[in-house]
């Protein structure tokens, strides 16, 4: 059985790969499925930042986390995939974004009262 922090970072592996894919599909033109090799290696990467991520227990998401492991270049990829897909996320996987948005605002509260 994965532990709830487990999960936590499958489910935070999904949502930055759906808004990868939105993204490759709709500023790069990739095929549904499919993506291209830039988006790729940042998909790549932000699993990779994921699975190493110590932080996983106290937070839902790389944009409300302090650290921001993300190095220049592929932080700056990934805040344009972020604006591009996130508003789309809504009309692709609704479930999925109220979720996130709704658990990233509770954590927010929680980063606060400390
Ligand atoms: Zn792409």
């Amino acid at each position: 059985m994965a532990s709830a922090v487990e999960k936590k970072r499958q489910r935070e592996q999904k949502v930055v790969g759906q808004m990868i894919a939105i993204y490759c599909h709709g500023v790069h033109h990739t095929p549904t499925g499919q993506l291209c090799p830039q988006c790729q290696a940042l998909n790549n990467y932000a699993m990779e930042r994921s699975d190493k991520c110590p932080f996983m227990q106290e937070k839902t998401f790389c944009s409300n986390c302090k650290v921001h492991c993300y190095r220049g270049d592929m932080a700056t990829q990934i805040r344009q995939v972020m604006r591009y897909a996130g508003p789309r996320m809504l009309l692709h996987h609704p479930v999925m974004a109220i979720r996130h948005v709704w658990e990233s605002a509770k954590e927010k509260r929680q980063q606060n009262r400390r």
